[in-house]
């Protein structure tokens, strides 16, 4: 007998014969002789449909309001979850966050979770309940609702998985597992068997939307074993994991993310300390300043150009802008059509030539590369947003067309 977490996202949930298809799947485990908790997300679009709702009435809700609003998207999808439960004969408990113990930071909108007090899922447990638990939301110390971020439930099913030493912890999803390219869009997309925790954290940090990365952050922290898995079809997924047990490719996948926007600070006198100057400016409002490029002086000035996540792009230029008035012969510039592509693999630490090999086949797809950034396990490059998906096929292509 296991303890299994399992994990359904919203899409996995989103009708009432996707409900019973779910149920389906949690009381076959149970039947198998196992403890089981779940963690749902909200249903289908739900928690788009509810900002919304808030957006129509006030544009500048309080967050702790919104948090309030998000988190009852949970409430619906582990209540309808458990009476399809109850309909197939077997015996379920729901639980909110604050029920599961679930006890957090108090950053309404992003909420780190602190503490999980599993004592009364075990409880639940040892009743022999299937037990329904509302990802996505905890408890503040000042006993208020909170959220952890969208895409939040991953993180929650994962600290639930560690708080009771689960055996497994598997995220049922939309898609058979991770692959080496979004499979909805790159046809000769390949289902990896494995991936390390280093690489899926990448991936999903470079805009992989298979997993959220803090949830793999804190499974390799705690050595949690991670399966995706799709809840459609019922054939074998993607175990993430320790590095040393992974399937080894020189590439393990290509990511494309479009949330980017690129800043450009021209015409600096030539002085020393200017990214300094800019980049505290922007940490003191926690932007996070991402591919970095300085120019060498030319004509006694100096260029910076950065990226940032295109959500906190008003926040940066409002920063920036009235720092660059105070600098004379500065221009500040700013581009929301551009994207992230990366590609990411343990392999690259013992070949040479993985980046030239990207770098060709951009260059043999005519496609202009606006800067570059590396770290021991990924080359990303900014191009023109509206190259992008073709920077990913070609990338994809170089790496994954086997000549047979
Ligand atoms: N329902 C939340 C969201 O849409 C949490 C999740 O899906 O994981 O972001
Ligand atoms: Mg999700």
């Amino acid at each position: 007998m296991s303890l299994i977490v399992q994990k359904f996202g919203g899409s996995s949930v989103a009708n009432a014969k996707m409900i019973f298809n779910v149920a389906n799947i949690i009381t076959r485990a149970y039947q198998e002789g196992n403890d089981v908790v779940v963690v749902v997300s909200a249903q289908g679009d739900m928690t788009d449909e509810l900002i919304e709702k808030a957006n129509e009435i006030n544009l500048n809700a309080s967050k702790r309001e919104m948090d309030v609003l998000m988190a009852s998207g949970e409430q619906i999808s582990i209540a309808l979850l458990s009476i399809a439960i109850e309909k197939l004969g077997f015996p379920v408990t729901s639980l909110l966050g604050w029920q599961a113990g679930v006890m957090t930071s108090s950053t309404y909108g992003s909420a780190m979770i602190t503490r999980i007090d599993p004592g009364r899922i075990k409880k639940e447990l040892d009743k022999k309940n299937i037990v329904i638990v509302a990802g996505f939301q905890g408890l503040s110390q000042y006993y208020d609702v909170t959220t952890l971020g969208r895409g939040g439930s991953d993180t929650s099913a994962v600290g639930i998985a560690v708080a009771l030493s689960a055996d497994l912890c598997q995220i049922y999803t939309d898609v058979e597992g991770v692959y080496t390219a979004d499979p909805r869009f790159i046809e000769n997309a390949i289902k990896l068997e494995s991936i390390s925790y280093d690489e899926m954290l990448e991936l999903s940090t470079l805009g992989a939307k298979v997993l959220n990365n803090r949830s793999v952050e804190i499974a390799k922290k705690h050595n949690v074993e991670l399966e995706v898995l799709s809840s459609f079809v019922e054939v074998p997924g993607t175990i993430v994991r320790e590095a040393a047990n992974v399937e080894k490719m020189l590439i393990s996948g290509v990511a494309k993310d479009n949330n980017v926007a690129k800043i450009s600070i021209t015409g600096m006198p030539d002085a020393q300390g200017w990214a300094f100057r800019i980049f505290s400016k922007l940490s003191a409002r926690d932007i996070n300043v991402d591919t970095i490029l300085q120019s060498a002086v030319h004509d006694d000035k100096r260029d910076i150009f950065f990226t940032v996540n295109e959500d906190r792009l008003n926040d940066t230029i409002e920063v920036l802008s009235k720092y660059c008035e105070s600098v004379e012969g500065s221009n500040l510039i700013y581009d929301k059509n551009v994207s992230k592509v990366s590609i990411v693999g343990a392999g690259m630490q013992t070949h040479a030539g993985v980046a030239a090999k990207m770098f060709e086949a951009l260059f043999a797809a005519n496609i202009d590369i606006q800067m570059i950034s590396t770290s021991e396990i990924k080359v990303s490059v900014i191009v023109a947003q509206s190259d992008a998906d073709e920077a990913v096929r070609t990338v994809h292509n170089a790496f994954f067309t086997t000549v047979d």
